[in-house]
């Protein structure tokens, strides 16, 4: 019997979707995306795609449906089967939070004792009441979470936020976080159905696209005398690369820098004597 394709489950709409899709063009999959198929074969890997709701992705890995998939720390939590996470893919960042009407008293997660607590994530938020000792009762919802406490369906809500004016704008207040969430890589028990080198490789690939993310390659010119202290600025992922360039004592130096760094280290390169700064993109970066 032939063994079916690899298949990773993505998200089929909803607000991973997009920046999932991006994450696998950017790791060098080649697909096609048409609305409604099911499952979409990669072009040029042994893949397949399995479109399905974000939220029912943890089961689709679980079951072995799909060898591994994309969804958010909050929902793995939420499906709460044992699963294991992979890789972190730094998009779809957010918090879920225990938030209450703005004039409402309270102050700590104490006093949501005794409350009609509305959510869409009702195993994470019982379990979470229960790991404190307070009793609450459980609205459970599958959307619109935010409104309960308008509708008197709630006093208190448990949902997701990430910068949070959605939760300004229909007047609730955050007073503590229960997790902070992200989109992660996840995979199942293919390590002992033979197919963990091909999950692997995935794996490797898409880190690759989220490693090179977070950096940026900078090129430029300077007088030999000024490279050890643009080392100590740049000190790259081992050592910068220095190339002699056509003008004597002049040299290339490139080196990879945090994107996070980038604003702070060019003035501070050019002070050392840099010149003919590039900063670029990195497409994919194993280090
Ligand atoms: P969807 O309901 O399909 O749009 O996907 C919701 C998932 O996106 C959540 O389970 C989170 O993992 C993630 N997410 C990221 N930011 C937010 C946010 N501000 N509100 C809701 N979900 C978010």
């Amino acid at each position: 019997m032939t063994e079916r394709r690899l298949r990773l489950a993505v998200p089929n709409k909803g607000r991973l979707q997009q920046p999932t899709l991006d994450l696998l063009r950017n790791a060098g999959l080649m697909f096609e995306r048409t609305e409604r198929a099911l499952t979409i074969p990669v072009r040029n890997v042994d893949l397949d795609l399995l479109f399905v709701r974000t939220e029912d992705i943890p089961e689709m890995v679980a079951d072995g449906v799909a060898e591994m998939g994309i969804t958010g720390i909050d929902l793995l939590a939420e499906a709460d089967l044992g699963l294991s996470i992979t890789t972190e893919l730094g998009f779809g960042r957010c918090r879920l939070v225990a938030a209450v009407a703005e004039d409402d008293p309270a102050q700590t997660i104490d006093d949501f004792a005794g409350r009609r607590v509305a959510t869409a994530h009702p195993n994470v938020t019982s379990a979470f009441f229960a790991g404190k000792g307070l009793e609450v009762t459980i609205v459970p919802l599958r959307g619109s979470v935010e409104v309960a406490p308008r509708l008197g369906l709630a006093d208190a809500i448990v949902d997701l936020v990430s910068s949070g004016s959605t939760m300004l704008i229909n007047g609730l207040r955050p007073v503590v976080t229960l997790l902070e969430s992200q989109a992660v890589l996840v995979a199942g028990i293919e390590a002992e159905n033979g197919r963990a080198r091909d999950v692997e490789q995935v794996t490797t690939m898409l880190k690759a696209v989220v490693a090179a993310r977070r950096k940026r390659y900078v090129l430029m010119n300077a007088p030999a005398a000024a490279v050890a202290e643009i080392e100590e600025i740049i000190p790259g992922l081992d050592s910068p690369t220095v190339v002699p360039l056509a003008h004597e004592g002049m040299v290339a130096v490139h080196s990879v820098v945090d994107a996070a760094d980038v604003w702070d280290v060019l003035p501070r390169l050019e002070i050392a004597g840099a010149t003919g700064i590039l900063v670029l993109p990195i497409e994919q970066l194993i280090p």
